[in-house]
């Protein structure tokens, strides 16, 4: 196994130095403390999408559009969201509303 310390998340690849940027501050947790919940489990893709569209927005000051976008071609590129791929597509982001 790789050092647990040079880890990055799985999710949105964040690079995870310090513990608190772990997941339930847990060394062994695969996804950062954005991306899931303090008990490890991975939150839903959505709300994945949501905090990191909200983090480039508020950290590289791109309009929102854009991080979402960006937000949603990191995240699809990722290991935790392989599945997720095939459901959607950067190219086209679905204005629908899910399970309305
Ligand atoms: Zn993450």
């Amino acid at each position: 196994m790789p050092d647990a310390l040079c880890s990055s998340c799985g999710s949105c690849g964040f690079p995870m130095r310090a513990p608190e940027d772990f997941a339930g501050s847990r060394l062994d947790s695969p996804y950062c403390s954005t991306c899931a919940r303090p008990s490890g489990q991975l939150l839903p893709f959505d709300e994945v999408l949501a905090a990191n569209a909200a983090y480039l927005a508020r950290e590289q000051g791109l309009h929102p559009d854009a991080a979402e976008r960006m937000a949603l071609a990191l995240l699809l590129s990722m290991p935790a969201w392989r599945d997720t791929r095939a459901e959607r597509h950067p190219a086209s982001i679905p204005a629908r509303r899910p399970g309305s």
